[in-house]
């Protein structure tokens, strides 16, 4: 359930709410409205007299049930859509973003190179993996820790926030020391022990659905990371499996206002893995941007054709600069900005 205090009660009444809350048992989520505070009561179904009981204190305007199955992602506990910071670089809330870079980081020179083409063309965060979660246990890997020293590097040239994956429970506190926001791939979404620990440090999470996973089971997914404590959740729609193939994934935009019916949570879209290869990636990445999308994760690559992952899908620098152009109107056209 939801308590909801009213316009300019003070911090003290709410302490008292989460100590009355906490009494019965649930955990309280504070959420700070533009005019009210929101608590969040996480844990049993809360009978009717917990409700009433909780209604008679004075700075209390009401208390409301959330019947979702995910509760602190949902819009019954925040109405209003969430911001959330990247290392200084807002998404959500009108806020555009475009992060691009390489699949893979796999030299200093390329990725310092693909940082540069990505900032000159508008993106405003770099992406590159260190830790590659592969299908073949005898594909590239990724440079790991490497990996992460050639991001900052490229970070501090640049200025530009990195996002980068994190595949593992144990890799996180070494990924989230160099990362801006740390990414969750699609095989594992439901990787619950991994998403609670990346619930427990405060860095932004891009969080990609699975490729057979349904909305509603990502939305309960991105609550094992909100529930330990950290907002800042990013959903990603980056392709599902279905029958066809022609793409390497289908891309399913109307996960994009579905989202955003649903959740206060900025929604994010990979046109790059959807579509498998780089004729495809512009009209994805527009549509998704028509689609109400707060942002954008694009794979470029100075010379793709010798990318050692995602050879087929990366855009070089010509490909990106005339998608960003197109994307501006796009964007615009959405009320927001980029
Ligand atoms: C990636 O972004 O490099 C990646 C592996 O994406 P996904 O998890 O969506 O396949
Ligand atoms: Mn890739």
């Amino acid at each position: 359930m939801v308590i909801v205090m009213r316009k300019g009660s003070s911090n003290e009444t709410v302490e008292t709410i989460i100590k009355e809350i906490e009494a019965l048992g649930f955990t309280a989520h504070v959420s700070e409205g533009e005019t009210r505070t929101l608590i969040g009561a996480i844990g049993p179904a809360p009978t009717p007299e917990i409700r009433e009981h909780l209604r008679a204190f004075n700075d209390v305007e009401s208390v409301v049930a959330i019947t979702k199955p995910f509760k602190l992602a949902s819009r019954e506990f925040k109405h209003d859509p969430s911001r959330i910071s990247i290392g200084g670089v807002d998404t959500g809330d009108g806020h555009f973003v475009v992060a691009a870079g390489p699949c893979g980081v796999e030299t200093r020179e390329q990725t310092v190179e693909a940082a540069k083409i990505a900032k000159k063309h508008g993106a405003r965060v770099l992406r590159g993996g260190a830790f590659k979660p592969r299908t073949s246990p005898y594909s590239f890997q990724g440079l790991g820790q490497q990996g992460l020293d050639i991001l900052a590097e490229a970070r501090e040239l640049t200025d530009m926030p990195v996002v980068t994956e994190v595949t593992a429970p144990e890799l996180v506190e070494v990924v989230g020391t160099t990362a801006d926001m740390l990414q969750i791939g699609a095989r594992n979404t439901q990787n619950f022990a991994l998403l609670e620990e990346v619930g427990r440090i405060g860095k932004p999470v891009l969080f990609k659905r699975g490729m057979s996973t349904t909305l509603n089971e990502f939305l309960q997914a991105a609550e094992y990371i909100l529930s330990q404590g950290n907002p800042n959740v990013i959903l990603c729609e980056r392709g599902i499996r279905t029958f066809e193939t022609a793409t390497r994934f289908t891309l399913d935009v109307s996960a994009v206002p579905v989202l955003k019916e649903l959740s206060h949570l900025p929604v994010w879209v990979d046109p790059s893995h959807a579509a498998g290869r780089r004729s495809l990636v512009a009209s994805l990445a527009l549509a998704a941007t028509a689609a109400g999308a707060d942002g954008l994760i694009i794979e470029v690559h100075p010379h793709p054709e010798e990318a050692k992952s995602d050879a087929a899908q990366q855009l070089t620098e010509g490909e990106f600069g005339a998608l960003m152009t197109q994307l501006q109107a796009v964007v615009e056209a959405m009320g927001k900005t980029l």
